[in-house]
């Protein structure tokens, strides 16, 4: 341990060996301050702060300073360990607001196909899967979210192991084990089922669960699929479970035309995709759901039944029109924002823009690596900001989608939106130090240069590449290396 003098902390240790004693490069810090600096700190909360240090005790960000600031505060307190990455932007972990990491093994599968065809042939695919190949799947995706500078990720899971996964690789999580049910007369028993293989995935003795369920890094939630496959009696039970313990609901709204369609007038394909995932064990009656065919949209359908509430996170709304926004907005419902996976499967473009005019919160989600090139967050942003820029929404206004807009989507925003903004979300004094550290491109620009430089635009420059990431203050990325395999 040593004594801070009255030189510059971070310079002085940028000088001496990178990791100092007291540390354990591959557990994090156990005790005592760490010190992350950098060209740049985005609070996301604030204004950018040049040549910024963070602060870090015990898991817990202790404050983020310009240095002149950090020098005169600390000059005489102990520091364990500090990291000059120069060249780079500290922010917040990002957080994924909507995954599937259980279908990371299907990376680049068939997306060519019309959307119920893909749907169908992912079932096909995975159907038959052992726990260890869903928990396998779910690891690959869970890494590689990990090596792109994700901290916190929001999981529809299948299986389950997608919580597993995520706690095996030292992520925060927020898990909803995935409901399905058609017949109304049959979702006591649906419920039921649900909760056992709930109660049997939260009484885990899978170490690395049980730890992360315990420090409360996972939260195991549920996660009814979409309005085609759950009827509103199940969903219900669902809503109201998860309302009595102040957890949020993940599902699929408005993803697709078919969607919308099978509830405004009855969808052939849909039908068709039911009596296929539901099997033959079931009365060919009971797929003629008495809520399809009634004229109203996804949105209009979930209000009918009073599904629409404050807990409610909605994947997609790429279908969505300004009543359908006025009553999202009206409920307070947050939607996970997937545009690469929308484009991929031609599902068209949900309004972002409009969203947040009629006061929503959005976060983005990679969706599965199903429907994705990967699960990396800034592609997914650098995605969104070129597409939003290239088309108009609907009433042909322009409507300016900004760098900063999308990091905030990715950050505070995701946090607002789950209900964790008094623990992650931003560089703020009290919060969870879960942290990602970007180092930026290089460049022929000189130092003053590089000063007009928006930190925002430089993040989302696409040359940006994970160093370290953060969660709880623990490093689980160092140097593109995982802490923990
Ligand atoms: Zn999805």
């Amino acid at each position: 341990m040593r004594a801070n003098t009255e030189e510059d902390n971070i310079t002085t240790r940028s000088k001496a060996p990178a990791r100092f004693s007291g540390a354990s490069e591959k557990d994090g810090i156990m005790g005592g301050k760490l010190c992350l600096a950098a060209r740049w700190a985005i609070p996301i909360v604030g204004e950018p702060i040049r040549d910024a240090v963070v602060v870090i005790d015990n898991g817990i960000i202790e404050g983020v300073y310009a240095r002149p600031q950090f020098n005169t505060i600390y000059k005489n307190q102990q520091i364990e360990r500090a990291e000059d990455y120069k060249e780079a932007v500290i922010m917040p972990g990002l957080i994924n607001m909507h995954s599937h990491l259980d279908y990371s093994a299907l990376r680049a599968f068939d997306t060519d196909l019309p959307f119920f065809d893909w749907i169908e042939g992912l079932v096909t695919r995975s159907r038959d899967w052992t726990s260890d190949k869903w928990f396998q799947s779910a690891l690959y995706g869970a890494r590689l979210a990990a090596f792109t500078g994700t901290s916190t990720i929001v999981d529809s899971s299948y299986s389950g192991q997608a919580a597993k996964a995520i706690a095996q690789v030292g992520l925060r999580g927020v898990v909803g084990l995935e409901i399905f049910g058609l017949c109304d007369a049959d979702s006591d028993t649906g419920w039921t089922s649900w909760l056992s293989r709930f109660e049997a995935l939260r009484d885990t003795d899978f170490p690395p669960l049980k730890e992360a369920l315990e420090k409360q890094s996972i939260t195991l939630t549920v996660s009814p699929h979409a309005p085609y496959t759950v009827c509103p009696s199940l969903w219900l039970k669902a809503a109201t479970w998860a309302k009595k313990f102040s957890l949020p609901v993940l599902a699929h709204l408005a993803e697709s035309e078919e969607e919308c369609q099978w509830l405004a007038a009855g969808q052939e394909r849909v039908q068709e995709f039911l009596a296929f995932s539901m099997r033959t064990d079931i009365d060919s009656e009971k797929l003629k759901p008495r809520w399809a065919g009634r004229g109203l949209t996804p949105v209009q359908h979930l209000k009918n039944y009073g599904l629409l509430n404050e807990w409610l996170v909605v994947a997609h709304a790429v279908h969505t029109d300004d009543a359908d926004l006025t009553i999202l907005s009206e409920h307070n419902v947050k939607v996970a924002h997937c545009p690469r996976s929308n484009a991929r499967l031609k599902n068209g473009l949900a309004p972002y823009s409009k969203m947040l005019e009629h006061g929503i919160t959005v976060g983005l989600g990679t969706d599965s690596l199903a429907s994705n090139d990967d699960l990396n967050l800034l592609a997914e942003a650098q995605f969104a900001l070129n597409a939003h820029r290239l088309k108009a929404d609907d009433d042909g206004e322009e409507h300016l989608t900004t760098a900063r807009q999308l990091i905030e989507a990715m950050t505070m925003e995701a946090a607002i939106a789950l209900k964790m903004d008094h623990l992650v979300g931003s560089l703020q004094a009290g919060k969870r130090a879960d942290i990602a550290v970007f180092a930026l491109p290089p460049t022929p620009l000189s130092d003053g240069e590089k000063e007009a430089l928006c930190p925002y635009n430089l993040v989302m420059s696409g040359g940006a590449r994970l160093r370290d990431l953060l969660v709880d203050g623990q490093f689980v990325v160092s140097e593109g290396k995982l802490n923990r395999s």
